[in-house]
């Protein structure tokens, strides 16, 4: 049997349950997880320090993979240290309907956003000058736009879609312009992959009014903040999603992958037993997929969308079931789809399109 070694970290609020499905989901499975488990809870890090940390990051470095549980923010935000310090310059956020999710939005979304995880005005604090303004610097390297631009058109070619980039290039020419000038030498190396430009302004708009135009968009970092919130808001749920972070290395290769849910800790819900897996379930499942498990970590996201389309669901989106029961009802349909000789990747494909969405099994 296959082994995959993971390092997991341990989060606040409902994290340890999240943590607790997950592994029960994961003994499901036709391989093994190898968890190196590292607790950076509030608790944790305030015994831990910086020590903590730095265990954390070479444990990361060491293995390539982690999948991180909802953490709190106190004096700082883990994500965004362990960002930097594992120098993960892309974020991939894959957003899709999600059937059974209530939404004001009628069409379908299914887009991935490919934001550069750093720099632009995130990266400075800005200063006052004197006390009628303040300024800020926007900084805009070539490096991670190239590693997002070629993350972005991998992805592109390996599920057959197209790659919008978007900016402002007209307005901020120099920096949002030296962008562009990097995605438009990234493309020439894909000629197969469909590659458009949008100004931000009217692909908001554009993606309000025809969302099926658009299936991978390629943004800076404030823009990728504002757009993966706004492409939740139409599917009706800022917090059943995942991510993944990557750090790349000098052959252009990813170097590291985090994995998270997009929601926080939900510390009000916390130790009830009725915690939502979903997004961390997704997030594991592009840790799969990334891992080269394609065939399980689509099994695991058709299994749990499916679920929620059938209303077998948590309470938080209406349905009885506690995170036990739901992760039950995930694995059970997870084992049968893998020992079906007929779940092939054709028919990942095909039962994808039947639930309207599916970048995993495009694959
Ligand atoms: P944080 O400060 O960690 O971001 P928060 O409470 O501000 O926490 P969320 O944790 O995202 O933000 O929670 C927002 C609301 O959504 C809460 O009512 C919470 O119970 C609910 N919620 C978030 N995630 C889940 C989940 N996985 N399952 C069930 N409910 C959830």
């Amino acid at each position: 049997m296959k082994h995959y070694p993971v390092v997991e970290l341990q989060g606040d609020g409902i994290g340890p349950e999240l943590s607790a499905a997950v592994h029960r989901l994961a003994e499901r499975l036709p391989f093994r997880i190898d968890w190196q488990s590292i607790d950076i809870s509030v608790e944790a890090r305030e015994k831990g320090g910086k020590e903590l940390y730095d265990r954390a990051v070479k444990a990361i470095e060491d293995v390539g993979v982690a999948l991180k549980h909802p953490t709190a923010t106190v004096k700082e935000s883990p994500n965004q240290v362990l960002r930097k310090r594992l120098n993960l310059q892309v974020i991939h956020r894959p957003v899709q309907t999600i059937p059974g999710i209530p939404t004001n939005f009628k069409a379908d979304v299914d887009l991935d956003v490919v934001r550069i995880a750093t720099g632009g005005t995130y990266d400075d604090p800005g200063q006052l000058i004197g006390t009628e303004a303040a300024v800020s610097l926007r900084i805009i390297e070539k490096e991670p736009c190239r590693q997002a631009a070629l993350f972005a058109f991998e992805l592109a070619r390996k599920t057959k879609r197209s790659v919008t980039s978007s900016s402002k290039h007209t307005i901020q020419k120099v920096t949002d312009g030296l962008f562009e000038s990097v995605v438009k030498e990234v493309a020439k190396d894909y000629p197969e992959v469909t590659h458009r430009v949008e100004l931000f302004d009217a692909l908001l708009a554009k993606l309000v009014l025809k969302p099926q135009s658009f299936q991978i968009v390629l943004v800076l970092n404030e823009y990728g903040d504002f757009l993966s919130d706004m492409a939740c808001g139409l599917i009706g749920s800022l917090g059943i999603g995942a991510s993944g972070n990557y750090g790349f290395d000098k052959n252009k290769g990813i170097r590291v992958g985090m994995f998270d849910a997009s929601h926080g800790t939900a510390p009000d819900i916390a130790g009830q037993g009725k915690a939502n897996p979903t997004a961390i379930f997704l997030a594991f499942a592009l840790l799969l997929y990334h891992r080269g498990e394609v065939r399980t970590a689509s099994a695991i996201k058709n299994s749990t969308l499916e679920l929620l389309r059938e209303g077998i669901s948590t309470p938080d989106v209406g349905g009885k079931l506690g995170t036990v029961e739901f992760t039950d009802e995930v694995a059970k349909r997870v084992e049968k789809k893998l020992i079906d000789p007929s779940w092939t990747s054709k028919t990942i494909r095909l039962h994808a399109d039947k639930l309207g969405a599916d970048k995993l099994g495009k694959a």
